[in-house]
Formats: structure tokens, sequence, C-alpha cells
């Protein structure tokens, strides 16, 4: 078999988070149940009416385009995308052609052409022999980004638009939920034998989950790369995604752009963006927050946490924040802006951190609805952090007591107490239980005398069964080794 290269690049539209539609009042409300409530005689494209650009919206795409580091438009207009479709009820779709709000810029490697604002369509519901449609929908603002086609593995794709999704909800862009249409994926699909020249490409719509968006890019480059094989050409088309059966199909031969007859819209105003002071790139840059990769990089640098700790604060902000909330309990300054904590603050963080990964976040996801109902105070999480950082407490014994903190909530130290679980680090009072142990096993020590290692293990043991478990098993062996010399 000859070697193939895989071209794919990107088409992601989402839906942005505002009070209102795009170009006019009504409600943008993602979560109606009911139809038809959220429309207006503007949204409907009713003869006569105006529309008006939402400024919230602009302000969305502007933000992504500083976040992406791309090009701000100094000029920008909305053209009208002719086209019939019962979701769309004005004939034509507010778009931009020409001059996008956002020109090139990068995500995750990922080069990108542009990202520009339109209006979404209705939806559409079809049952047996009649259809129904929803215009709540319609006139959503909605972003679309292009990407550069330079991504060659389904698993990029997959993980750009993962990033895209972070992205967006870190600005407050929107949810991105993609199960529920909200960001919605576009893969364009091309395999040739040449590496300098890309094959005939294909457009996947509709993919409305990340797995389908891997599962649709493998689909395609199998069958491409199964038709290059037997000497038969691909046909240039855009397919749909069948969720069942896992396969691609061919839904229409692609339209060109010519014949959407792009005009720009005669009812908007033009936007000079450059002009507009609450607009310029400083004003947006400081509304954006901490990104999520530059959120990666501190908690790297900072703490040299595990990446997949890291990624679990990235992902869940909520469980960032409470990381950070149990850090500064702990005292420790995190937002050391040189990046060099002191080692010991650094240990205690990862402590913190392995805690919360491991252990709680393990008992979360095995009964969430304690959780639900009354979470650790952060305040007490730091403090049995830092009992164990102080020997106070086993790493047994913490977790037996962030167990009983979990399901009955309390104060560590006052459970390490009344369970018996405080580790006797108290050399006076051991020193008596080991003087006892020495004398009733004195095989054993002669063992160890001779060097026989295991024989202090032994010894621990009985150690750690005369204390009940309470004793601090490193105390113990320092005291075992210096009382036998
Ligand atoms: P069209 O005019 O068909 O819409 P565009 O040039 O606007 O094509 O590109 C649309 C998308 O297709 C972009 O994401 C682009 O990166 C991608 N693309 C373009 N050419 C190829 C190709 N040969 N293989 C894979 N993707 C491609
Ligand atoms: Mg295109």
């Amino acid at each position: 078999m000859k070697e193939y290269y895989t071209t794919i690049g990107l088409e992601i539209h989402a839906e942005l988070k505002t009070k209102t539609k795009m170009f006019c009042n009504s409600k943008n409300d993602p979560d109606e149940k009911q139809p038809n409530v959220n429309v207006c005689p503007i949204c409907m494209g009713h003869p006569g009416t105006l529309p008006v650009i939402n400024k919230e919206a602009v302000k969305h795409v502007l933000k992504m385009g500083v976040a992406l580091n791309g090009q701000l438009a100094d000029f920008t207009e909305f053209d009208r995308k002719n086209y019939f479709y019962p979701d769309i009820p004005k004939s034509y779709q507010l778009s931009q052609y020409k001059y996008p709000l956002v020109s090139g810029g990068e995500l995750h490697g990922i080069k990108i052409t542009r990202v520009h604002l339109e209006e979404d369509t209705g939806t559409s519901q079809h049952e047996g022999d009649h259809s129904l449609v929803n215009y709540n929908r319609a006139g959503v603002p909605l972003m679309e980004l292009v990407t550069e086609p330079v991504i060659h593995t389904a698993e990029d794709a997959v993980n750009f638009a993962k990033e895209l999704q972070l992205l967006l909800r870190y600005i407050g862009a929107g949810e991105a939920n993609m199960e529920k249409g909200e960001m919605r994926v576009e893969a364009n699909i091309s395999v040739s034998d040449d590496p300098k020249k890309f094959g005939t490409k294909v457009e996947v719509k509709n993919l409305n989950s990340f797995r389908a968006v891997e599962r649709a890019i493998a689909y395609e480059v199998e069958r491409h790369t199964e038709a290059l094989e037997k000497g038969e050409k691909i046909v240039q088309e855009t397919r749909g995604w069948n969720e069942t059966k896992e396969q691609t199909y061919s839904q229409r031969t692609k339209e060109d752009s010519h014949d959407y007859r792009y005009f720009p819209d005669p009812d908007l105003p033009k936007l000079y963006i450059s002009e507009i002071p609450e607009f310029e790139k400083d004003v947006l840059e400081k509304e954006l927050g901490e990104l999520p990769w530059a959120k990666r990089e501190r908690y790297k640098k900072e703490f040299e946490l595990r990446d997949e700790d890291v990624e679990i604060y990235i992902q869940s902000p909520e469980w960032g924040h409470y990381f950070e909330a149990v850090l500064r309990n702990l005292g420790i300054e995190f937002l050391n802006q040189f990046g060099n904590s002191i080692p010991k603050d650094r240990q205690m963080a990862k402590l913190a951190s392995n805690y919360i990964s491991s252990d709680l976040l393990g008992l979360v996801k095995k009964e969430p609805e304690f959780w639900q109902k009354k979470p650790i105070d952060d305040k007490h999480f730091a403090e049995l952090i830092k009992m164990l950082g102080e020997n106070k407490v086993s790493s047994r014994g913490a977790k037996d007591i962030l167990a009983l903190m979990y399901k009955e909530g309390g104060e560590p130290a006052k459970i390490a107490q009344e369970k018996g679980l405080l580790q006797k680090s108290d050399e006076g009072e051991l020193k008596t239980i080991i003087e006892k142990i020495i004398a009733d096993n004195p095989k054993v020590v002669a063992d160890y005398k001779a060097g026989k290692e295991a024989s202090l293990q032994f010894l621990i043991g009985q150690g750690m069964k005369a204390t009940k478990g309470s004793a601090n098993p490193e105390v113990l062996k320092n005291l075992f080794k210096s009382t036998l010399g």
C-alpha cells in the first residue's frame, strides 16, 4: 500500500451567551422548551423591520480574537447569505463574508483563518409526513471559527475542539455544550498520496460530540484511502454523520459561495471597530482574565503538579478554585508572579493536590450527593493537610478522617481525637512501649543485630499494634534504631 497523507480543516460554530438575539430584542435562551416564544417581527424577517447589531455578541468575538492572538478588524460589515430553507425565516442568513471580525490567530498550535459573527437558524423537527419548525434559535448570535487545513489526525482535531470549548467557557462567550448543539463541528477532510498536494476534500457536517468528530474523521480517512487504492475518484461533497451506523453519508454536492449571492446588508451600519473605545485591544485584554493555557503554565511552574492534576483544575475551574482556596488557608502564596514559591510551600501544595485529585475526587465520584448537599469546607480540608504535613496523622489516618468529614462534616482535629487517629510522636511515651517490645522479643532483636533488616519491620509492626496504629512509623523506626544502637 502507498503512503497517504491526511489533511483536516475545521469549521466550528458556537452559540454566544447574550441576553438577546443578534439583531433584535428577542430573548436568547437555549433552555426555552416552549417553541416559538422567543420571536419577534425582526427575527421573523417581516417586511419593514430593521435589525440592530448586538454589541455584546461583537465583543465576545473580539475577545476571542484577542485570546487567539488574531487580528481584529478595522472595518467590518454584515452580509446576506441568500438561500431558502424553512428554518431561516428571512430567506437569508446575516453573516460576514469579506470582512470577518477576526483574521488569523492560533489555538493549540493550529493556525486559524478567521472568526466571524452570524446568526443561527431555527430548528426543524421531522415527523412522518410533516415537519415542524421552531424559531426560538433563529437569530441567536453564532460565532464561526475556521482553521487552516493544517491538522493531520482525528485526535488533534478533537483536542483542538476541546480547547476551543474551554476557551469559550473561560471568557464567558458561551457554554459550548455539544450535546445541546451550542457548539457544532464540521470537519473538512482530504487524503492524498502526494505530501505536496491536497486530495479532494469532503465536508462532514453537524458533528455533535467529540466522539462523533473522532469517528467521522476516522471513517472518512479510511473511505478515501480505500477509494484511492482502487484508483477511484473522491467526489467533493457535503456529508452527514449517522450516529447509530457510525458512518458518513452523502448529503449534497457542495455549492460554491457564488450560489449564495452574498452582498452587504443595506439595513445595518458598517462598523469601524478601531474607532470604538471599548473594543480597543488593551481594554478587551483586561476583561479576558486568566486564560486556560496561562493557568496551566502557572500551576506547573509554581507547584510542579502532575499534568493530570493540572488538567482537573483547568477543565473544572470550580476544583481549581477549591485547590486555590485550600492553599490560601495553608498560608501559601500561590500568585507569586516570579514563579518561585519556596520548596516547603510547594511540598504542601502537592500534598493538598494529591488529596484533592485522588482521595476527595474519589469520594465525590462515588457518592456525589454528599458533596452536593454540603461540600467540605476548604478551611477544614486545609487543616487536615496541615496535620498530615506535620505528621500528626498518618496517611491512612488522613484518609479515614477525610471519609468521615465527607459524610458527616466536622473538624479534622476533633475527628482525629475522637477516633484515636492522632499519631503518637511523643518520644517519651513511645520509649516505654519500645523497651517492652525489645524485652519481649529477644530472638527478633538478635536477628536484627545480626543484620536482618526484616526484623526491624517486625518490631515497628509490634509498635504500631501496641499503639493501635496511632504511632508515627517513622518515629518508631528511628527510636528502635537508636535504642538498639
Ligand atoms: P470552501 O470554499 O469549500 O468552503 P474553504 O477554503 O473556505 O473551502 O475552507 C473551508 C474549510 O476547509 C477550512 O477549514 C479549510 O481549512 C478546510 N480545507 C480547505 N482545503 C482542504 C483540504 N484540501 N483538506 C482538508 N481541509 C481543507
Ligand atoms: Mg467555507
